[in-house]
């Protein structure tokens, strides 16, 4: 089968053509602000090396952190070229939804946004192996254990997207980098560009995507998170073959063979591939989105999951993660990190939270109940049992209402780097500190534990026990930050370590 693979890339822009919105100019006046905080020269704690690659915004270079020599990579995205509302509301979501995936299997760690009089910029972990795309066409097609390992990357993104309450929309081979040159080294899915947080209920209509990979009911404009399971299935179909299941000469009967087309597992090389990736592929390729295998059952299909090498449990996502940590955590800590939940309200990153709080609040009482956080986690994918969601909700629950408010599930599901400010670390340790003495005694920790019902004396020696190092009685500042920055490091070992 001949195929022009330039028509695979057919153009970088964001949105299928057919579906452009007229561009609403800013007014002159209107403000250029993007983070909506203060401006910082990036040179002076980066270096900014080479030229990494080119997008339709930005430009990315190479950077290095001058205090320690760490690599990462820098999206500089010219302020001129956000001409319209939408273009920086986009900006700004995307930047929302980098901090809000950070942190999970094959999506890329995202460092900061920092802004300055002219350009915004996105400094992330470094990709260094290039785009999946370029290795597909030098490769042609992939080996059925090279495709299932990349495969299972894929459909880790699509999942740890669903779990996290987003919608992908844009999946395909050039939105995948590789982390180095190395054969088998780890893809990391890099362009959120058109990701959106997903509303319950909600029956998206906009036209995105990109030809080969769109789903057919974006086509019929109206479609859900299952579009993602779709493109994935794309991008294995190709992996496997080498060519897309559904192609045409030009976009319209492209469209016309995802709508109608049938999908061919028959013709070379398919009839020497196993039946058990076929059942995979056919199963994400299901017209039907109702009837389409879902990210979570998909990473237990036996082809998937070969070698052994099982999939990423959900269990392994990072909000679980956070709130396996924070579950963890003395009462102390719990409630400083509620001080400090409370003083973040508004940034990035407690949007895309807030986002999943209001998605799992599905009555709009403000707090979450048992039912809903159950509900809630299935419906993004999770697999816990009962006894585990019982064992989150009352980790939870600070104030042991039985139910998780808008603040509880800010503290228990906050990216811990959080931590790393001390502005952030201050303030909770002055909220113990009343008299400004720079101790915290045990009876200012007393009378703060027992505002939310935690000012018992077994509970109090707990605390000192674990946090007065020195064995003076109160706890100092350095004790505090000890305590505060003690095992937050979020990995999945870390995690093991500490729940088993
Ligand atoms: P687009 O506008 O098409 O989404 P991007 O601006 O996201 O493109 O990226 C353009 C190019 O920049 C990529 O193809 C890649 O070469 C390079 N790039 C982007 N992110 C990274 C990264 N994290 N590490 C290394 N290179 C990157």
């Amino acid at each position: 089968m001949g195929i022009c693979w330039s028509l695979l890339k057919p153009h970088r822009s964001h949105e299928i053509s057919i579906s452009s919105p007229p561009r609403k100019p800013l007014k002159p006046h209107e403000d250029r602000s993007i983070l909506g905080k203060e401006y910082v020269d990036l040179k002076e704690t980066y270096h900014i090396g080479k030229e990494l690659g080119r997008g339709q915004f930005g430009v990315t270079y190479l950077c290095t952190e001058k205090a320690n020599g760490l690599n990462y990579a820098c999206k500089s995205i010219p302020k001129k070229k956000l001409v319209t509302i939408k273009e920086m509301d986009d900006m700004r979501r995307e930047i929302m939804l980098l901090q809000h995936l950070t942190g999970q299997p094959n999506i890329v760690e995202f460092k900061g946004a920092y802004e300055d009089e002219t350009r915004v910029h996105l400094v992330m972990e470094l990709c260094s192996g290039g785009e999946l795309f370029d290795r597909i066409i030098k490769r042609g097609s992939y080996s059925e254990k090279e495709a299932a390992k990349i495969g299972r990357q894929i459909v880790n993104v699509v999942h740890a997207c669903h779990f996290m309450g987003v919608m992908h929309r844009d999946l395909k081979p050039e939105n995948f980098l590789m982390v180095s040159q190395d054969e088998d080294a780890p893809l990391k899915a890099t362009d959120f560009g058109l990701s959106v947080f997903i509303e319950e209920g909600k029956s998206y209509s906009e036209i995105v995507g990109s030809p080969y990979y769109v789903a057919p009911e974006v086509l019929r404009r109206r479609y859900g998170k299952e579009i993602d399971v779709w493109s994935a299935g794309v991008i294995l179909y190709i992996l496997l073959s080498g060519v897309p299941p559904f192609w045409g000469e030009n976009e319209r009967s492209i469209f016309k063979a995802i709508l109608e087309g049938s999908l061919d597992l028959h013709s070379p090389p398919w009839s020497s591939i196993s039946p058990s990736a076929k059942d995979l592929i056919s199963k994400m390729l299901t017209r039907n989105p109702k009837k389409r295998i879902t990210a979570d059952k998909a990473l237990e299909h036996p082809w998937l999951k070969e070698d052994g090498e099982a999939s990423e449990s959900p269990m392994d996502s990072a909000v679980l993660i956070r709130m396996k940590q924070f579950r963890a955590m003395n009462k102390l800590k719990k409630l400083a990190m509620k001080v400090i939940a409370e003083n973040l309200e508004s940034t990035e990153e407690i949007q895309g939270l807030k986002q999943m709080f209001n998605n799992m609040d599905t009555d709009g009482s403000g707090s979450i109940t048992y039912e809903e956080l159950k509900a809630g986690l299935s419906k993004l994918g999770s697999r816990l049992v009962d006894s585990e969601i019982r064992q989150l909700l009352e980790a939870a629950d600070v104030d042991k209402n039985g139910t998780i408010d808008y603040i509880e599930f800010i503290t228990a599901t906050m990216h811990r780097h959080k931590l790393d400010k001390e502005e952030n670390l201050r303030k909770a340790f002055q909220f113990f500190d009343k008299d400004n003495s720079g101790l915290i005694t045990r009876d200012e920790l007393k009378n703060a534990m027992t505002q939310y019902g935690m000012g018992d004396e077994a509970t109090i020696d707990e605390v000192l026990d674990d946090v007065d190092t020195d064995k003076d009685g109160t706890i100092n500042y350095e004790e505090f930050v000890a305590m505060m920055r003690k095992g937050t490091v979020e990995t999945r070992e870390h995690v093991k370590i500490q729940l088993d």
